[in-house]
């Protein structure tokens, strides 16, 4: 396995493993990695010749005040864990390098970045999408793999793919959870050991809606309320929010029909902001 620093070194590594006619799976990561990457890496080995991991902890999407300061780093850990699922290349580049002298270009996906997250962070994925772009362009893989954790973020990292023309495939690999049912995260790290406890009642509550669905309820504000009621119940937890929106187009749903619905939540354990969601009638 070898580390690269350089956005150039990266190209013509990527340039000539295209002449050689590899199939190239890219996993995209802010690193302080965990069981959720790891599911990436191992479906990126099954599908590619070649497996380029990226570290890269992206100050573009972080507001000014949020935790990019405090995010977990540890890049010895992360390539002993990359080069044991067998990782070929880990692109670990450091801020000057994505973002040079002078760099002003950012792409921007319009309707997709302004609900859920792109409402309670702004600027979120315009950093997002910016250095997504970035790193596509780099690497040009033929697939790249996205966790279903970040639903918002996959639907924003297709549109781009698909708007900007590039030739990769998009790879969804569904959300890893703990035993408890809490979603793994980088910012698990962060919570104590009740918090962590705790938090899983995320889960639990988008159980408890995935439950209801199954029991007939097609009423969108009903199962939002669900999950409301059983994540509030919990004195540690703050719900930032729970939206029942088209898995589409993200836009809020009175019925529920036959098509995919997300039922997504935010919600605050002590400082540590964590998300989670569901999609109901998922089809596949
Ligand atoms: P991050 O390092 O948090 O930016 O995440 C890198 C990639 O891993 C993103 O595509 C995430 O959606 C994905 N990911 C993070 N947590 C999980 C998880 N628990 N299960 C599956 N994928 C995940």
């Amino acid at each position: 396995m070898e580390i690269i620093n350089r956005k150039q070194r990266m190209a013509s590594i990527a340039r000539k493993l295209r002449r050689e006619s590899k199939t190239v799976g890219f996993v995209p990561t802010m690193g302080a990695l965990h069981g959720g990457h790891v599911a990436l890496v191992k479906e990126a080995r099954r599908m590619s010749d070649i497996v380029i991991a990226s570290i890269f902890v992206n100050p573009a999407q972080f507001g000014a005040n949020e935790d990019f300061e405090l995010y977990p780093r540890d890049l010895t850990a992360d390539a002993a864990m990359l080069a044991e699922y067998d990782v070929d290349y880990v692109f670990a580049p450091d801020t000057e390098e994505i973002y040079g002298p002078g760099f002003s270009t950012h792409v921007y996906v319009e309707g997709l970045s302004e609900t859920l997250e792109g409402a309670s962070r702004p600027g979120h994925f315009r950093g997002v999408a910016t250095v997504v772009t970035i790193l596509l362009n780099t690497v040009r893989p033929d697939l790249a793999f996205f966790g279903s954790k970040d639903a918002q973020q996959v639907g924003v990292v297709k549109r781009l793919v698909q708007d900007l023309g590039f030739e990769t495939e998009v790879v969804v690999v569904p959300t890893v959870r703990e035993e408890s049912g809490l979603a793994m995260s980088s910012r698990n790290a962060y919570l104590s050991e009740e918090e962590r406890e705790k938090a899983s009642v995320i889960y639990l509550a988008l159980r408890d809606a995935k439950i209801a669905f199954k029991e007939g309820q097609r009423n969108a504000a009903k199962i939002a309320q669900i999950v409301e009621d059983r994540i509030a119940a919990e004195p540690l937890a703050r719900i930032d929010y729970v939206a029942v929106v088209s898995n589409d187009t993200l836009e809020p749903i009175d019925k529920i029909d036959d098509k995919e619905v997300l039922v997504a939540v935010a919600v605050r354990f002590g400082k540590v902001r964590l998300i989670d969601n569901l999609v109901l009638n998922r089809k596949q």
